[in-house]
């Protein structure tokens, strides 16, 4: 099956518009379907506005077709995070041991419109908006979508499923006994508080990311180019200190007073956001495998939706599509084989990310306060200083790179058993000193 069927992509979020780029740009024809109508057209859903810390994995995809300097037009970069105590001054810590590096903060909205955008305006791209996919069959690439006007039936001789964490592909995939899935929920959820600009500036540093970190909970806020942040809270669902437990304009403005003091000045609107806007829900999908007879395969969070914590899911969602374009240069455009080799390269770079975004929701939420944490980040830059190259940290190689997630785990794992042998043979060498230099004054 080479370049002569057309190939339908489902979703035209971040990943199924960047993806029709893509193929468009192999001489591909693409129908990219989508369920809402056109995003560009509509008032935003409240309290879903959803900012996105797009690094380099993402700004690499950009790059290599020409987007990135667009897509940057909307974007602020973010050169660290400021930590809130409930007390005392916020803590700026650089991401990067030359405090130069940034990661930029995006409207996933804007994001969204400059992608469909771009794929609109690439040739042989057609957009269906108002196309909800219902029905797939792997075996013939046939698909039933609900539109305003029925039900309607569509064949492509490869279906793309881009269609998010709830992914109806992959749904398909799984009921007809290609895959199994395995979804794990976290007790978290989020919601969205925005703090406006103050006559006309921002309210909170532009040049970081804000981060309050609370224990078992926290609050972060990204920056806006219209100088308002959007804050976003990630609280337990249920039990004391969450969503659930907190109901009431009164309790709501005590918590906050309790907990978040500086912001409460900061956001007028507090009270209304909180209680008006919705608690999202937050976990990991796990699938496998992405792809069945060889003609449909799973992208970006429909083939493994990740917590947020990392700041990674649009950008891996970006390196699926990078990916799968070389799969399908190296098999000469041949689907059947690229779309096997894409889920080879890509499966256990996903895993991988999956496990680092799990493990940085306590980094976050409670590391990131405590003096040792802080230390152990100086020790972290000071090494790589020193050691160029040979000693980069896991923020560094996650958001500052582009080497294959699964190697970022393996090499941090390594780095972190030579750093706790050199920290023990240091401590015992202390120790031996220490015991002459007493056993010295005893003397
Ligand atoms: C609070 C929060 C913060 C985040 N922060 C970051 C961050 O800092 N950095 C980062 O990289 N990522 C972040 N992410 C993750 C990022 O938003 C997702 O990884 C990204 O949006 C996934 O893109 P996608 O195109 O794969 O899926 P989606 O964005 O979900 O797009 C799927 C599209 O498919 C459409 N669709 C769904 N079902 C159907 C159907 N049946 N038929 C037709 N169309 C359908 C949807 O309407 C949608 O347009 C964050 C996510 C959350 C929730």
């Amino acid at each position: 099956m080479r370049n002569d069927g057309e190939v339908a992509i489902v979703g035209a979020g971040l990943t199924g518009c960047l993806l029709a780029c893509y193929l468009a740009r192999r001489g591909q024809r693409v129908v990219l379907y989508e369920r809402r109508p056109d995003p560009r057209t509509g008032s935003p859903e409240r309290g879903r506005s959803i900012n996105l810390a797009l690094s380099e994995r993402g700004l690499d995809a950009l790059r290599r077709i020409g987007l990135e300097e667009r897509v940057m037009a909307d974007a602020l970069p973010m050169r660290g995070r400021i930590i809130h105590p409930v007390a005392g001054e916020p803590a700026f810590q650089a991401y990067s041991h030359d405090g130069e590096r940034a990661i930029n903060s995006i409207s996933r909205g804007a994001l969204n419109n400059a992608l469909l955008a771009a794929a609109e305006a690439a040739p042989g791209v057609r957009v269906r908006f108002e196309h909800r996919l219902t029905g797939l069959d792997a075996r013939t690439g046939d698909l039933l979508f609900d539109t305003p006007g029925g039900e309607l039936k569509a064949t492509a001789a490869v279906v793309l499923g881009a269609d998010g964490a709830g992914s109806v592909v992959r749904a398909r995939l799984v009921a007809d006994g290609y895959a199994e899935e395995a979804a794990d929920h976290l007790d978290y959820g989020y919601k969205e508080l925005a703090v406006p600009a103050v006559d006309g500036d921002f309210a909170l540093d532009p040049g970081a990311l804000h981060i309050w970190p609370r224990g078992t909970s926290m609050m972060i806020a990204l920056p806006n180019p219209d100088r308002s942040f959007t804050c976003t809270m990630f609280w337990p669902t249920t039990g004391p200190g969450s969503f659930a437990s907190l109901t009431g304009p009164r309790a709501v403005e005590e918590h906050f007073a309790a907990h978040y003091p500086d912001v409460v000045p900061l956001a007028p609107g507090l009270v209304d956001d909180y209680l008006h806007n919705p608690v999202g829900r937050l976990g990991t999908v796990r699938c496998t495998p992405w792809q069945a007879e060889g003609r449909v395969a799973l992208v970006g969070d429909a083939a493994h939706a990740i917590v947020p914590f990392y700041g990674q899911g649009a950008n891996c969602g970006f390196e699926d599509v990078v990916e799968l374009d070389r799969c399908l240069a190296a098999t000469g455009g041949d689907w059947a084989p690229a779309l096997a080799r894409y889920q080879r390269r890509r499966k256990a770079n996903a895993d991988a990310i999956a496990e680092m975004a799990l493990a940085n929701f306590v980094e976050m939420r409670d590391k990131v306060a405590s003096p040792v944490f802080r230390f152990v980040k100086s020790v972290e830059h000071t090494l790589e200083r020193a050691l160029p190259g040979r000693y980069v940290s896991r923020y560094e190689l996650v958001s500052f790179s582009t080497v294959p997630y699964a190697e970022v785990r393996d090499r941090v794992r390594r780095q972190q058993r030579l750093l706790a042998a050199g920290a023990a043979v240091a401590l015992a060498g202390t120790a031996a000193v220490a015991v002459r230099l007493i056993g010295r004054k005893k003397r």
